[in-house]
């Protein structure tokens, strides 16, 4: 059994979008009222009961609070008690070490509620339109822009800035067929998002780059105008929309792309870069300033923009749901190795786009042959073809190797 999620945009009547507001104005107020009294209440709270102050606890402090107050009883108790899930998961996490201090819910940034799989109901309108029917909501409208599989687990109806949107959970039986197809190796860069090591490059569409600019502009415009003034929270909005636009751009690139190449490959392998570390502050600190801060600046925000650690996660499910596997390798030198002969040598690197070998003349794209690396990586073989070309060379004395590659000189001792 695996589990896939499924996000579809809502279309919502008036009176729909108004109860909207209101089920997720409810479940974020006992969300925070709930993380108060485990904040400031949860020793009084085990003092009197002998209990602990945990999701069961506050959950039977729901039900007490549902027969007070119209307001609470007007809102699915499911979806109430499924806000002090998350909180119960969120004191978990904290606990664990996984992450800080749970924290109160905000307005225009927390919007939203979750069904469990059983309460709703699907039916479908035409070939366009579905609908999903929400308890003390009804049927609400939705464009049925992929088909969904599976037994629905849970449903969560959140807001952002194109409007509120349905994410289900569903849980699909899964058996991997058995998968024959070739292996590939992919190079990721800045100047081309990817390239395979049959030669094909792929880039994100240039839309994201023209809209990355019009955002860069809004954000000025709003750095100019004076806080809390209408303006500001209109240039606001414009940034946000235009951000939801990139990544739904962004996301659809990268679920083509990746169907693509796992439909025609088995095993793909690819660099492990730690995009986290690459991405980190290029400012560096006061004490120690980093280096090139503003190429660096830019360099991050095309590392950012290519979305490399999102592509791998939509690329490892395709592969999975066809039987094929995602492989990593470390990523050392690469780009340096001559994909012909296996030379190590930086000065081969001609230029970002030109890979000419110093040692036998071959010669090709930079990122091609890099991929072709990638792709042998992962056979031993190869990194044992590698040694002994290297091994020559360290012994017939053409030193055409790296003076600081430790590869070299670990395979030059033995
Ligand atoms: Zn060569």
């Amino acid at each position: 059994m695996i589990n896939r999620g499924f996000r579809y945009k809502l279309i919502p009547t008036q009176e729909q979008n108004s109860l909207f507001l209101q089920f997720s104005g409810v479940c974020r107020l006992i969300y925070n009222l709930a993380l108060e009294q485990r904040r400031d209440h949860w020793r009084a709270y085990q003092r009197i009961h002998e209990k602990k102050l945990n999701y069961f606890a506050q959950a039977r402090e729901l039900t007490a609070l549902r027969a007070e107050f119209d307001w609470i009883a007007a809102v699915c108790q499911t979806c109430e008690q499924q806000a002090l899930r998350d909180l119960d998961k969120a004191f978990k996490n904290f606990f664990s070490g996984r992450s800080g201090y749970p924290s109160p819910r905000k307005k225009g940034v927390n919007d939203t509620f979750r069904f469990l799989g059983r309460e709703v109901e699907i039916k479908k309108m035409n070939g366009k339109w579905s609908a999903v029917w929400l308890p003390k909501i009804g049927w609400v409208k939705f464009r049925n822009t992929r088909s969904m599989r599976g037994k629905i687990k849970n449903v969560s109806v959140t807001l952002d800035s194109n409007g509120w949107h349905a994410s289900f959970v569903c849980e699909i039986e899964h058996v991997a067929p058995a998968n024959i197809c070739p292996s590939v190796g992919i190079d990721r860069g800045v100047a081309n998002t990817l390239t395979l090591s049959t030669g094909e490059m792929l880039s994100i569409p240039r839309s994201i780059y023209i809209l990355e600019r019009k955002r860069r502009r809004v954000q000025k415009i709003v750095a100019r105008k004076k806080r809390g003034s209408q303006r500001r929270i209109k240039a606001t909005r414009r940034v946000s929309q235009l951000s939801a636009r990139i990544t739904r751009i962004r996301r659809d690139w990268q679920h083509k792309v990746a169907l693509n190449i796992a439909k025609r490959f088995g095993a793909v392998v690819l660099e492990d870069l730690n995009i986290k570390n690459m991405t980190a502050s290029a400012k560096g600190t006061l004490t120690a300033p980093g280096r090139n801060v503003r190429q660096k600046a830019g360099l991050n925000r095309s590392i950012r923009n290519q979305g490399w650690g999102g592509f791998e996660t939509i690329l490892a499910y395709k592969l999975e749901e066809r039987g094929g596997t995602l492989i990593s390798i470390d990523p050392a030198y690469t780009s340096q190795t001559c994909s012909e002969c296996g030379t190590v040598d930086s000065m081969s690197r001609e230029s970002q786009a030109l890979f000419s070998c110093r040692h036998c003349g071959f010669r090709a794209h930079a990122d091609h042959n890099a991929a072709i690396n990638i792709l042998r990586r992962n056979t031993a073989s190869m990194r044992t073809e590698e040694g002994r070309w290297l091994s020559d060379e360290v012994r017939t004395g053409r030193m055409a190797i790296h003076p600081e590659n430790p590869l070299a000189g670990a395979l030059g001792r033995c």
